[in-house]
């Protein structure tokens, strides 16, 4: 079986190549299509050729040959091919010709039949020079079909007048802006203004003035945007987060931030791994902070993801007084964070009228011989909820200090595992009862505990997944 997520899509340039279509009748003549505009050498075999096929070699766009397709025929001519196609009624000659095509690694498609082909043929969608081509991965073709024809019905019809008015103009921009970035940015503020309307339209005048517009105004200058990429459910990011995630030049993240969100990040962003993990930092801050200066003070648009909030216990606040100290512009987009998220995918309420009128989100600093440095006096009080955002280690310690200064030892608590990402855990106990269930789960990080009534008034809901 190939596995579905094994497919690559890419565009292959055939405009100086040769392809081989492996028979003569419609199912060959589908394929044989896709080629005719793309490939200039296109050769057909086949005992016999369909009408559409025998139209095109009359028209001199595809070579016929109607040779017997045997191992040695096949052996001779597969090498020099870009791609083949096996068409042919026969399944078991199809299969062949795969064989031989894979001993060469030349791209091989066995039309309806996935397992022998090493490449598949998308739904595609042509406003030349424009393509979007749609692949299931050979799931499910009649959907991949259907989705074309949604897709189809959102593009504007000048599109492809569109890529080919900007592509006329690349030189002359390339004259204009010596750098990439700022190049990228004269075509980003072109293509989300009025100008792409016009040469939509095919008014290239009004198009040109209005990109001309863009070179006068455009300055590289960087800036920073702090953003909050919540607690790890995509669904999560505000919509301030997404916008900028497809704007960035570069983004530095951490390990808090999951693969499902870095996906939404734009494609030829660079990514910048600078991860904290407890006693293995990867980046120290100082050096977070010189890298985002350095990047923005050479143009770029720098976005700084960080988990949940920037502004709780994400040492945003350092990183925005480094870079407004140095002259940097930095905008900050708030996200939901870890306590928010983590109570509603358990439907747990951090504040409630009849036990919590107070909510204290903390973090434990460790001192130097390793204990917590918190005023336990305030924390270990009836009628407020605790947010406890810090790594499982000194959570033993915690339990204990809330006992002896007042709370029962059969205080509500729960800790919640990845709380929001698909694999979320809820844990229930007690202050007694909690270190001991981080061993015997083996409860791992990202986790935040919820000390407090409250957790007595969880309720199931849909949230959980
Ligand atoms: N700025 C972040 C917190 C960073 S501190 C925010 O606002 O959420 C890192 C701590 O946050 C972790 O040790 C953990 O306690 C908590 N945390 C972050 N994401 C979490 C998640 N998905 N589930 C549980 N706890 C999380």
């Amino acid at each position: 079986m190939t596995n579905e997520n094994s497919y690559l899509p890419i565009t292959l340039r055939l405009d100086d190549g040769q392809a081989l279509v492996v028979g003569g009748g419609m199912v060959a003549a589908n394929k044989t299509r896709l080629l005719l505009s793309r490939c200039p050498q296109i050769i057909v075999v086949a005992r016999e050729l369909g009408a559409e096929m025998t139209h095109w070699h009359q028209q001199g766009r595809i070579q016929w040959r109607n040779d017997e397709i045997t191992e040695e025929f096949l052996t001779q001519h597969l090498p020099s091919m870009r791609l083949v196609f096996a068409a042919t009624d026969d399944r078991t000659l199809n299969r062949e010709v795969a064989r031989i095509a894979r001993g060469f690694n030349i791209p091989i498609c066995v039309v309806d039949d996935p397992e022998p082909s090493t490449f598949i043929t998308p739904a595609i969608i042509e406003r030349t020079p424009v393509q979007i081509a749609i692949s299931t991965g050979g799931a499910a073709p009649v959907l991949a079909r259907r989705l074309r024809g949604q897709i189809e019905a959102l593009l504007p019809e000048g599109l492809g007048r569109l890529a080919k008015f900007m592509r006329a103009r690349r030189g002359w921009i390339r004259e204009r802006a010596d750098n990439v970035m700022a190049r990228k940015r004269i075509w980003e503020d072109f293509v989300d203004g009025p100008g792409m309307e016009a040469a939509l339209a095919g008014d290239d005048t009004i198009a040109e003035n209005y990109l001309g517009a863009a070179v006068e105004k455009s300055s590289p200058k960087g800036e920073v945007w702090l953003v909050g990429a919540g607690p790890g459910d995509p669904d999560l990011l505000t919509l301030a987060a997404l916008r900028l995630m497809q704007n960035a030049d570069s983004v530095l993240y951490d390990q808090l931030i999951p693969e499902t969100i870095m996906e939404r990040v734009r494609r030829d962003a660079e990514r910048v791994f600078v991860g904290k993990k407890r006693s293995h930092h990867i980046l120290p801050q100082d050096e977070i902070n010189a890298e985002l200066i350095r990047r923005a003070q050479a143009g770029e648009r720098v976005l700084r993801l960080k988990g949940g909030d920037p502004f709780i216990f994400g040492r945003g606040g350092e990183e925005m007084e480094a870079l407004v100290d140095a002259g940097i512009h930095v905008r900050v987009v708030p996200g939901i964070t870890a306590a928010s998220g983590c109570g509603a995918a358990f439907g747990i309420p951090l504040t409630h009228r009849d036990c919590a009128q107070t909510c204290l989100f903390l973090t434990g600093h460790a001192r130097a011989d390793g204990t917590l440095d918190l005023h336990w006096p305030s924390l270990a009080r009836t009628g407020q909820t605790l947010a406890i955002y810090m790594g499982l280690n000194p959570l033993k310690e915690l339990c204990h200090k809330l006992q002896i200064n007042g709370l029962p030892p059969n205080w509500p608590a729960a800790i919640i595992e990845h709380g929001t990402r698909s694999d979320q855990k809820l844990h229930v106990g007690t202050l007694a009862s909690l270190p001991e269930l981080v061993e015997t789960r083996k409860i791992s990080s990202p986790a935040l505990t919820i000390v407090g009534q409250v957790v007595e008034h969880r309720r199931h809901i849909n949230n959980d997944k």
